[in-house]
This record gives structure tokens, C-alpha cells and sequence, in this order.
């Protein structure tokens, strides 16, 4: 490695910060790959075991290089979204949150998920650990709004956004949806992004947190 490379590797580690666990990199394509109709549901024509999860839903795919060229703060991977939801793993710093979770939420999307309170709200904004709650208000322009965080003792998946595809004469047609895992719908899903029910919450303040 010469000199140059050497001082381009220091100033691409250095010169983003902290990039968050579930920020997409520029090397981390979303090559296209064809969407076929197979026993009664969407699949793709080359698909092995990675391209389904546990409950048989297809995703989308998308390259696996963290820290390889630029992140792209505006998107999420969406195999490390789906990850840090199902195993509770901090979206900034990729550490098990585990009971320590955190969720944060901007004021309108909880405010906007329902009108009697405490009720269930589903997020697709993986938890925080404690530590990384300040870093993420700093990070994520969503939040700046104003946010609330908050615990819950019941958390589960309940649904995927992604594209729903419908058999034509003329091929596949696809929309952007979100769809309940226990719609039969589901079937016909290349997702991108995992729902979380949120539920018997408590509101907290970042202040307590340390
Ligand atoms: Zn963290």
C-alpha cells in the first residue's frame, strides 16, 4: 500500500464519525435481481436460504460492505434494519440492547399513531442503547422536531413495508405498501423494512438514561 492509499484509508475511517449500525454504504448496491412467481407467492429466480426470513417473507437484496465507500445517511440496510429489530440491537453502535432498550420516536409519529393513549405503536426505527440516545438526536433529522423515548415490555414484528407485487397479463406490477405479517398479502412482499408493535410503555427522559 503506498503512502497515498495508506493516508486515504485514515481519512475514509476518520472523516464520517460514528456512521450509525443501520446506515446504508455507497458499496452496498441493490443490484437488480428478477422477481418470479413460484407456488403461489413471489420469490426470486436464483433464490437461496438468505433471501427469506424466518417467517418466509422475501427481501429485498442489497450488498454487505459497512464502512466501504460513503454511507448514505438517508438510507437504511435493510438486512441490519431487519437484524437490529429482531434481536434488539442498538441502530447507532450495533451492541445488544437487549432489556435496556430504548425506542425513540419524533413527537408527530407518536403523536400520529393513534388518539387514545397509552395505546400500541409500531415503529420501523430499530432501539437505542441508553449510551447512544444523545448520538442519535444529534444524528437523525427526524428527531429534531422534538422526540420522546420510551421503554416497552411488549415488543414484537408486526409488519413489513417493501413492494406487493400482483401478477398481470403483462408481467408483474408492483407498489410500495405496508403489509401485516398475518395478511395472507404478505405472500406477494419484497421487503425492505420491519414493523415494530410497540406496547405497555413507559415514557422516559434521555436525562435518566445514564
Ligand atoms: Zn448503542
Amino acid at each position: 500500500m503506498s503512502l497515498h492509499d495508506q493516508a486515504a484509508t485514515v481519512d475514509r475511517s476518520t472523516r464520517w464519525g460514528a456512521v450509525p449500525y443501520i446506515t446504508a454504504w455507497s458499496s452496498e448496491d441493490t443490484s437488480p435481481s428478477r422477481v418470479v412467481v413460484r407456488g403461489g407467492r413471489v420469490a426470486y429466480s436464483d433464490e437461496s436460504l438468505y433471501d427469506r426470513d424466518a417467517a418466509g417473507v422475501l427481501w429485498a437484496r442489497m450488498g454487505f460492505s459497512p464502512g466501504v465507500g460513503v454511507p448514505q445517511f438517508k438510507s437504511v440496510h435493510f438486512l441490519r434494519q431487519r437484524r437490529a429489530m429482531r434481536r434488539l440491537l442498538c441502530q447507532v453502535c450495533g451492541q445488544r440492547a437487549g432489556d435496556d432498550a430504548v425506542w425513540m420516536l419524533s413527537v408527530r409519529e407518536y403523536e400520529g399513531a393513534d388518539g387514545t393513549w397509552p395505546a400500541p405503536i409500531t415503529t420501523t426505527h430499530p432501539p437505542l442503547c441508553p449510551s447512544c440516545v444523545e448520538r442519535s438526536v444529534r444524528l437523525c433529522p427526524h428527531l429534531r422536531g422534538g422526540h420522546v423515548v420510551l421503554r416497552a415490555r411488549k415488543v414484537a414484528p408486526v409488519a413489513v413495508s417493501g413492494l406487493v407485487y400482483r401478477p398481470t397479463p403483462a408481467g408483474l406490477e408492483s407498489t410500495p405498501m405496508i403489509v401485516a405479517l398475518d395478511d395472507p398479502l404478505v405472500r406477494w412482499v419484497r421487503a425492505t423494512q420491519l414493523h415494530m408493535l410497540l406496547d405497555d410503555y413507559t415514557l422516559i427522559q434521555p436525562d435518566t438514561l445514564a
